[in-house]
């Protein structure tokens, strides 16, 4: 039997849920198919291995589809103070004082109640779930995947694994960056693998739950402390952390290969001392990192959102709330196709979702990549540039907060000056 929507969206993750609850608030009639079981969330458990900091923005955007103050309710850990430090080693050290190698971001210097959250993956999505649930123009179907995708002059139709098949005048693609429905579209991506992966440890420690995330720079790869919720009366005075290490595959492998008391000692000895006491490694996880970007946006009646369209380095955490800000965009004109009473697949539509969207994830992109190639580097000038750089960063907090802001999703801008070195970058035409 096949079934009609106005829209199909394949993936309810992060970004395809936001859009299914934000379509069907508009009014439209809304399928959205996952392939996994619906996500569930036990306040005694363990955190989600994968967290996200979400921006002051995306928390805007997650509050009017409803799905903000459940998260609240589960679990979020705002934070209000970042720290950068830099303990590369390097021949040119002695002539740059350590104090100009740190850059800290203050939410108070901002204006701004906190930086953002840390977020679990599944607690979002969980909560985007419910509000999709709540809207009746919304349909929910779990445990399929998409398995064949057909379009004409008039419908697109999604045949999931059971065979059923689902038909609609537009089909979202937010099936993440392995999206099987921009393959079945034809549309390619260029892609560039880094030599580093991510390891995420989620770890338990000493004291209340802090306030401070902390990124650590290093040639290897930069190195992440994000702080969660409180550990409970299981573990009284212990709260939990995720860490993140960013290093070669071999390394990574070696990392992951050590029992808990050996990977303590790593850790204690990788990271800086500063840092609250760790009590306790509780589970880890390696991911692949790359820079990848869709060709097109959108074919006949396929459009793409979230990490289908592009994936960024997670450095500095921006995936999916470049993700929820293509939602918010595609939203805004699939209401305006239907306020003019037009085929929601039309270009009219669907250019200007391009035009806006690809500009801005580029941008995101390219000053993460400008972030890797600076840190990520022994070559001694680099370096001297980049300790330099973030000397001044340091004494003009003009510039330092335009950055801060734009991560945060305040400004839609970056400095001039960052986006010149960034567009300097080898390999970045490509995109
Ligand atoms: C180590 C690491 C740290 C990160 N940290 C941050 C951070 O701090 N902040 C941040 O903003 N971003 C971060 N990111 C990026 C962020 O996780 C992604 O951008 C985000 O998960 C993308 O969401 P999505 O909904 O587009 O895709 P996904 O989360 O990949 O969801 C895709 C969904 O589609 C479903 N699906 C897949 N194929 C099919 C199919 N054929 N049929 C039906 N369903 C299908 C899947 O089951 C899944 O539910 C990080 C990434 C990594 C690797």
């Amino acid at each position: 039997m096949t079934q009609a929507f106005d829209i199909v969206v394949v993936g309810a993750g992060m970004v395809g849920a936001a859009l299914a609850t934000g379509l069907g608030q508009a009014g439209f009639s809304v399928a959205v198919v996952d392939r996994a079981p619906p996500p569930s969330f036990n306040p005694d458990e363990r955190p989600d291995i994968r967290v996200s900091a979400l921006s002051a923005g995306s928390e805007r955007y997650l509050d009017t589809l409803g799905a903000w103050q459940a998260i609240r309710q589960m679990r979020a850990t705002p934070y209000r103070r970042l720290a950068v430090w830099d303990e590369t080693r390097h021949p040119l050290q002695t002539l740059i004082p350590g104090r100009l190698a740190e850059v800290a971001f203050d939410a108070c210097e901002l204006g701004a109640p906190h930086l953002g959250h840390i977020v679990e993956n599944s607690i979002t999505q969980q909560a985007l779930w419910q509000s999709a649930e709540a809207e009746p123009s919304v349909t929910l179907v779990h445990g399929q995947g998409v398995a064949s995708l057909q379009q004409d002059q008039h419908s697109a139709t999604v045949t999931l694994d059971d065979g059923q098949t689902l038909t609609a005048a537009l089909i979202i693609g937010a099936d993440g960056a392995r999206s099987r429905v921009r393959e079945l579209a034809g549309i390619g991506t260029t892609r560039n693998q880094y030599s580093q992966q991510a390891m995420v440890i989620s770890v338990r420690y000493q004291g209340s739950v802090e306030d401070i995330t902390w990124q650590g720079f290093l040639p290897s790869g930069p190195r992440a402390f994000l702080p969660l919720h409180t550990a409970g009366d299981n573990h009284p005075g212990e709260s939990w952390a995720s860490l993140v290490w960013y290093d070669a595959p071999d390394e990574l492998a070696r990392l992951k290969s050590l029992d808990n008391a050996e990977l303590m000692a790593e850790i204690q000895s990788g990271f800086p001392a500063d840092l609250p006491p760790l009590t306790h490694i509780d589970r880890k996880a390696s991911f692949p990192i790359a820079r990848q970007h869709a060709k097109h946006y959108f074919a006949g009646r396929v459009v793409l959102a979230g990490d289908a369209a592009h994936t960024i380095n997670p450095l500095a955490g921006q995936g999916v709330n470049l993700g929820f800000q293509d939602a918010q965009c595609l939203q805004m004109l699939m209401r305006e196709a239907k306020r003019a009473g037009e085929d929601l697949s039309s270009e009219r539509w669907l250019a200007p979702y391009e035009q806006q969207r690809r500009p801005a994830n580029h941008r995101m992109m390219m000053t993460m990549d400008l972030f890797y190639h600076l840190f990520s580097n022994r070559i001694p000038p680099v370096h001297l540039l980049r300790n330099l750089g973030l000397g001044a960063a340091r004494a003009l907090p003009f510039a330092r907060n335009r950055v801060a802001r734009y991560a945060m999703g305040i400004d839609d801008e970056l400095p001039a000056v960052i986006r010149q070195l960034a567009s300097r970058l080898p390999g970045l035409g490509q995109l």
